[in-house]
């Protein structure tokens, strides 16, 4: 899909990824609706894109739904809903309840709001984008954060559901994998289990490029680190093999070899 005067609404605006992903849509001549629960660095990310904003809480459907209303009462349709917004919590099964639940609410609920929200009227036209930030860890898996693992595995099956159930009604939908990506997220995990993410770490303008060539191309799957395909590959061709490898990764990032 062409970028060019289409209306994009982007969640986790605010910064990061987000807020380099509005950037560059604005540069290629979209509409951006910039949003993140943080309203204060969704209006200065709107005010340097001049594009618009909304705060909007993605764990909260109501919102999800009138961020959908605001863009098309401003600018008559979506054309792209990038559910970009995510958390990360550390901890195994362990974590609290209420962690669980915060983190299924934003990483995987999320998207489905989304989609209930934007896909009605994309069904009418027959064409609409959907991008989903899912995670290298949604293919393969977060040492130290089963969360994180569970919640982005959950979000590619339900991206990769939503590309199989309407792609052939015009719909298209991506995946964005990444590993580290030099953000506010990557620092917190600096300091716990995710340390080892620094080495190769993007910055997110170089994200925010690979998005924009991989919605051009409407490819399923974007992956800004291309190992991260080569490790796909091996999880599929040895799943036991690949866990000792996982298991050696997670002595390491322990401490304890
Ligand atoms: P970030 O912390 O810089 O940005 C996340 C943004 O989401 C923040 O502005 C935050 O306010 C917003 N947000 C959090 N909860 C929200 C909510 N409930 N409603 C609306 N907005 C909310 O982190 P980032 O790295 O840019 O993360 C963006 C996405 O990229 C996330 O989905 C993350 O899981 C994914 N990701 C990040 C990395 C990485 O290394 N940074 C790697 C893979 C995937």
């Amino acid at each position: 899909m062409d970028i060019n005067e289409k209306v994009i609404i982007v969640t986790g605006g605010a910064s990061g990824i987000g807020r380099a992903m509005c950037r560059r849509f604005a540069e290629l001549g979209a509409k951006v609706i910039v949003s993140d629960v943080d309203g204060g660095g969704a209006e200065a990310v709107a005010k340097e894109t001049s594009g618009r904003w909304l705060r909007a809480d993605v764990a909260v459907e109501a919102d999800v739904r009138a961020l959908t209303q605001f863009a098309v009462s401003t600018f008559g349709q979506v054309d792209i809903f990038c559910s970009n917004a995510g958390i990360s919590v550390d901890g195994g099964e362990q974590a609290s309840d209420a962690d669980w639940k915060r983190i299924m609410d934003i990483n995987v609920m999320a998207h489905i709001y989304a989609s209930r929200a934007v896909l009605p009227s994309m069904l009418k036209r027959g064409e609409g984008y959907l991008l989903n930030t899912v995670s290298a860890a949604g293919l393969l898996s977060q040492i130290g954060s089963a969360p994180y693992s569970v919640t982005k595995h959950a979000a590619l099956a339900f991206a990769e559901w939503l590309s199989i159930t309407y792609g052939g009604q015009g719909i298209r939908v991506s995946a964005l994998c990444p590993q580290g990506v030099r953000t506010n997220m990557l620092k917190e995990a600096e300091r716990g289990a995710g340390a080892f993410l620094l080495e190769g770490a993007l910055e997110p303008e170089d994200v925010a490029k690979m998005v924009e060539q991989g919605i051009r191309d409407e490819r399923f799957l974007i992956l800004p680190h291309p190992e991260v395909a080569e490790y796909f590959r091996r999880k599929a061709n040895d799943y036991d093999r690949w866990i000792r490898g996982m298991r050696r990764l997670q002595a390491k990032v322990a401490g304890v070899e």
